[in-house]
């Protein structure tokens, strides 16, 4: 059993046992190994950019975070950025910073992790680096996607009257970090935590079908995003708790615990699930989107309003939105 670490191998080995095997398509004109990579551009499409950095015991924490999870979630952050604009993701550059005794198979299991999500959305690593690190293991990626020009989502377009929607479930990934952290072992929690499914066909449907007027994708939480997406649209957003899609699991994990469940849903980060607004005279798009989805659920779960606050209905009466998740509060 090899217990050789990265320092053992040395950058040069480490960064031809990466591209030893990446497959390159003919859009790279050229690839990983030179100074810089050369692509064409996609034709009829505009570029959409977005890099997000992943740092240990800053965004994960290796004692419950396996190596390949690590590079799964690393690039899974960026599609979800570009699923928020209705992009279709095409490249990626990949930056390592690694502690010198890191092993040599835990930076095979991030590798395997990344790759692995890569070729389910067609991405292709054109480039990259590789420096030692003081530190904690960090890995930064950029990822870049194309949308066609008539179809871009952003965060500013909610008007007052649209309806507010949200993909998937809420609240499972904080749940999921805190059996993860307990040893408690509610597995399906855990996994969506582990393991994000960026929404990436849901942004391209909402996109193509021109059914979104705004969207943002859930990295800090549904309480953060709603924040977020009204004051990029300059409206208020008025959610419905009943409506809010809560798993069944997720509800009893904090019920268990003495939490409210429905604020911990609604604070809880790491879902990366798509928030988005529809015009009520667009329901037909959305109609179709939800044809064209398969399995993943829509949930409609407030509206937008004029006034500029931001609140949830409950059974008990009106009160404000909680805060959601944000680094250097
Ligand atoms: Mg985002």
């Amino acid at each position: 059993m090899s217990t050789r670490t990265v320092s053992d191998l040395g950058e040069r080995a480490l960064i031809d046992r990466i591209i030893a095997r990446l497959a390159t398509p003919s859009w790279v004109v050229v690839g990983p190994g030179d100074d810089a990579a050369v692509v064409a551009p996609k034709r009829g499409t505009l570029d959409v950019l977005t890099t997000d950095i992943q740092i240990e015991s800053v965004h994960f924490d290796c004692r419950f975070t396996p190596p390949e999870a690590i590079g799964h979630r690393a690039l899974a952050v960026n599609l979800s950025d570009l699923a928020a604009m209705g992009a279709e993701p095409r490249l990626a550059l990949l930056s390592l910073a690694l502690p010198d005794a890191m092993e040599v198979t835990t930076l095979d299991g991030v590798i395997d992790g990344l790759l692995a999500l890569a070729r389910a959305h067609r991405v292709a690593l054109v480039g990259g680096n590789i420096s030692r690190s003081p530190g904690p293991l960090t890995i930064d990626v950029t990822a870049g996607g194309t949308v066609h020009p008539r179809r871009v989502l952003t965060r500013a377009g909610a008007r007052p009257g649209d309806e507010v929607y949200v993909t998937g479930t809420i609240g499972d990934a904080m749940a999921g970090l805190e059996s993860l952290r307990a040893g408690a072992g509610c597995e399906r929690c855990e996994q969506r935590y582990l393991r994000p499914e960026p929404r990436v066909r849901a942004g391209l449907l909402l996109g193509r079908n021109r059914a979104a007027s705004a969207c943002i994708d859930l990295s800090d939480g549904l309480a953060d995003g709603v924040r977020r997406m009204a004051e990029a649209s300059h409206v208020g957003v008025e959610l419905d708790a009943a409506a809010l899609p809560l798993a069944e699991d997720v509800r009893q994990w904090h019920e268990a615990r003495g939490h409210d469940a429905l604020d911990a849903a609604v604070r809880g980060g790491d879902d990366y699930e798509l928030l988005f607004t529809v015009r009520p005279a667009h329901g037909g798009r959305l109609k179709a989107v939800r044809r064209q989805i398969g399995h993943l659920p829509i949930s409609k779960v407030g509206i937008v309003t004029k006034d500029p606050g931001l609140s949830i209905r409950t059974p008990d009466g009106v009160r404000p939105l909680p805060e959601g998740f944000a680094h250097f509060r």
